[in-house]
């Protein structure tokens, strides 16, 4: 079975953001990148479903600007077979992932796409669900526990309030939460193996994909700065405060 896994490359989590002066977006300039955290879990458990002997192939594919290959190599280094970058210096949407992944989908007849429930850049948890509806693929979301028995998966799922358990036939999309697994580093002769594993790029043309803009980015503004701490004399005044300051109780 052919795993097929995306990789976005995005603000590294430990970087404080900084909110561009005009609005427009997040200041990207000579900050760290990374993988995202959801998708580092997305190839821990491709390469643990080709180490348990059920996938034979674990593929990763990128989509974006040419730096993405720096995720991609990463990928490479921690197992992953070969790599495919779309590479475009535009902004895509979800759905417009959601339509590139599911040609590339169709060009490689993969048996589990696993993708990560989330990005932490955008936070927009669609991209999975989309791609499920343009391929007509059973989705398994926010992924706990995957179990591959002959053509039906068994993907626990993180609710509200507990877990659920599903049955899907192959072949499926899975988007992966937290507790799936915990991703391994690689190592450094793994990381120089990388260098010379396959990496194809493709462009929007050559898949042949029309998109557009569905969504237009109008600002982006910082959180509030959190107030100073003030200092109580005792309960009683705390008590006063909180009911006539705060109005909390
Ligand atoms: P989102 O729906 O944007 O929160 O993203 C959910 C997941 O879709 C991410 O964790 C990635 O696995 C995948 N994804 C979204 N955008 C990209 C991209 N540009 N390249 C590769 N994977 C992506």
């Amino acid at each position: 079975m052919k795993v097929l896994v995306t990789v976005k490359r995005v603000i590294d989590y430990n970087v404080k953001v900084r909110v561009k002066s005009d609005n427009s977006g997040v200041d990207l300039s000579n900050v760290k990148m990374a993988m995202n955290p959801f998708c580092e879990i997305a190839v821990e458990e491709a390469i643990r479903l080709k180490e348990a002997g059920i996938a034979t192939e674990v593929v990763v594919v990128s989509l974006g600007v040419k730096a993405c290959q720096e995720q991609l190599r990463t990928a490479l280094a921690l197992g992953a077979d070969r790599a495919i970058h779309v590479e475009t210096d535009q902004e895509l949407e979800s759905l417009n992932v959601a339509k590139l992944l599911a040609k590339v989908i169709e060009e490689e007849q993969p048996g589990m796409v696993i993708l990560g429930k989330q990005a932490i850049d955008t936070d927009n948890n669609q991209t999975g669900q989309m791609l499920a509806a343009l391929t007509g693929m059973p989705q398994g979301t926010f992924a706990s526990k995957i179990v591959v028995d002959g053509d039906k998966a068994l993907v626990t799922r993180e609710v509200d309030g507990g877990l659920q358990t599903v049955e899907l036939n192959m072949p499926i999309i899975a988007t992966t939460d937290l507790r799936l697994n915990e991703p391994r580093y690689a190592s450094l002769p793994n990381i120089m193996k990388a260098k010379r594993k396959p990496l194809v790029v493709k462009t929007i043309e050559e898949l042949g994909v029309s998109i557009k803009d569905h969504t237009k980015l109008l600002s982006v503004t910082p959180p509030p700065e959190r107030q100073g701490g003030i200092k109580v004399a005792d309960v009683a005044e705390l008590v006063d405060k909180l009911k006539n300051e705060a109005k909390v109780i």
